[in-house]
């Protein structure tokens, strides 16, 4: 019931709603209900989510809708640019997350599968090097970074010990 309410909140007549509507037609895609629940569970949650994970809650919503489905949806979000793969889960299932309106990077926990965000890039100067050398036109990049985060760090040492 609660995933119900989750799903449903965001329709094209309010505020939420309106936004990711807006989104989906700027990129020329039509607004189907299932597009914007994928959409909709992509922007609320502060983690990337497998192909998988939407498809368990959206099914919660709608039984008839299928693996492809979202694997459609998706697709057709990576081509206009919406979303991006960002890393992968511990099962080494692709992730997904909307593609963040400031430049901005992720860094991979390999132990706790943490994806953090960080904004700001030192890459300006190198991709002008690298035109120069190569006379490729640089359009952008991709970084992701991989490690351990603070808290996984901390838990090797002292177990008992919370992240403050
Ligand atoms: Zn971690
Ligand atoms: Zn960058």
């Amino acid at each position: 019931m609660n995933a119900h309410r989750e799903l449903t909140k965001s329709d094209c007549s309010n505020a939420a709603g309106q936004a990711s509507c807006r989104i989906l037609a700027q990129a020329g895609l039509r607004i189907t209900r299932h597009r914007r629940m994928v959409y909709d569970l992509l922007r609320e949650s502060d983690q990337p989510i497998s192909t998988e994970a939407l498809f368990l809650v959206m099914k919660k919503d709608d039984s008839q809708i299928s693996l492809s489905t979202v694997y459609r949806i998706l697709e057709a979000f990576l081509e206009k640019n919406l979303i991006e793969r960002v890393g992968s889960s511990d099962e080494g299932k692709v992730l997904y997350a909307i593609v963040s309106q400031v430049h901005c990077h992720h860094l991979h926990c390999l132990s706790c599968h943490r994806i953090t965000v960080v904004e700001g890039c030192p890459l300006g100067e190198y991709e002008g090097l690298i035109e120069k050398t190569t006379r490729f036109h640089v359009t952008g990049h991709k970084l992701e970074l991989m490690g351990y985060c603070a808290t996984c760090m901390q838990d090797t040492r002292h177990p008992d010990e919370e992240d403050s």
